[in-house]
């Protein structure tokens, strides 16, 4: 059900599609991986607050 708008021919597609069907135009990818990464990162610094937070809890 996921579309996605094709900003060179204004054509919406479906979100599989990684070049526009109707014009070629390439969907950029890059946004999807800096979104991983972004989660990873909190999931890193996150992880010693959670221990530290637990830690007080227990005292
Ligand atoms: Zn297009």
């Amino acid at each position: 059900m996921a579309i996605k708008e094709c900003p060179s021919c204004a054509v919406e597609v479906d979100k599989k599609y990684n070049v526009c069907p109707i014009c070629g135009y390439e969907f950029p990818k890059q946004k999807s991986g800096m979104k991983y990464l972004a989660i990873i990162l909190v999931i890193l610094f996150s992880l010693p607050l959670i221990k530290l937070i637990l830690s007080l809890l227990n005292k």
